[in-house]
């Protein structure tokens, strides 16, 4: 097998990656395709990190739009992240994948509370490493969250799963002359408003030279592809 192109690496999840084929919550079928999937990356020897969104259970833009305070809305989504965080690290530990969750708001009963230095000291040890409730602050995201987590512990990459397979010129589905775009530059996203992530997280990352792939994880294989170095999704750089 070729020497991955990564040592640490950061994934990104949406919240969405584990609803499967249903509208809200988990699937624990495709909860088992990404524990594999991860798995398959640990047994690399790539030291893997993982944030996992909310917004399967609950989002607090949504909250708000429903007349609820937003802080507190923003609050009960990061909740949903503890909740997708345990679920996840449930299907990798019985992948037999090593884990902790880390959460940026404490709760001791079910997870570390966040401590850098201890989370890297995990990664060096083989540990899957998942931070739970987003930065701990709201009104920011979990895209956020893994930005910031990614540059604290040195990862070399950002990996933002999602359901497309990189950033493309138009819609795909709407436009068959679409090409996908195989890098761009942090600033190309910002000016054009490309539906990578929010903004405040696209500035950390560019800010930071913190480099970004955009890749479709509804593919099996991609995030080995990808970490080998294959060809697949969109890098955002300089
Ligand atoms: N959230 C927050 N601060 C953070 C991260 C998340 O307030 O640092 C809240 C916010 O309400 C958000 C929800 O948690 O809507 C779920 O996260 P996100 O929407 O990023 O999840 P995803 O879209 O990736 O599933």
């Amino acid at each position: 097998m070729a020497d991955p192109r990564f040592n640490r690496i950061l994934l990104k999840l949406s919240g969405e990656a584990l609803m499967g084929p249903g509208k809200y919550g988990i699937d624990t079928q495709t909860l088992d395709q990404i524990a594999e999937e991860v798995g398959e990356v640990v047994e690399m020897g790539v030291e893997t990190a993982l944030v996992i969104g909310g917004g399967n259970i609950f989002r607090g833009v949504s909250g708000a739009a429903e007349g609820m305070d937003r802080s507190s809305a923003d609050y009960m989504g990061m909740l949903a992240t503890v909740i997708n965080s345990l679920a996840l690290q449930d299907a990798l530990e019985k992948r037999g994948v090593s884990t902790r969750v880390q959460s940026a708001i404490e709760m001791r009963q079910i997870a570390e509370p966040y401590i850098r230095r201890r989370a890297s000291r995990h990664l060096e040890k083989g540990r899957v490493v998942i931070f739970a409730a987003g930065t701990g602050n709201p009104f920011f995201t979990t895209d956020t969250a893994a930005a910031l987590r990614a540059m604290e512990i040195k990862a070399e990459v950002m990996l933002k799963a999602t359901k497309v397979d990189g950033v493309y010129t138009a819609d795909p589905k709407k436009d068959p002359s679409a090409r996908r775009y195989k890098t761009l530059s942090y600033m190309d996203v910002l000016q054009n408003e490309l539906k990578v992530m929010d903004a405040t997280a696209v500035s950390l990352c560019m800010d930071n030279n913190l480099p970004l792939v955009v890749f479709d994880l509804t593919v099996p294989g991609n995030v080995v592809r990808m970490v080998r170095g294959e060809d697949v999704g969109t890098m955002v750089g300089k």
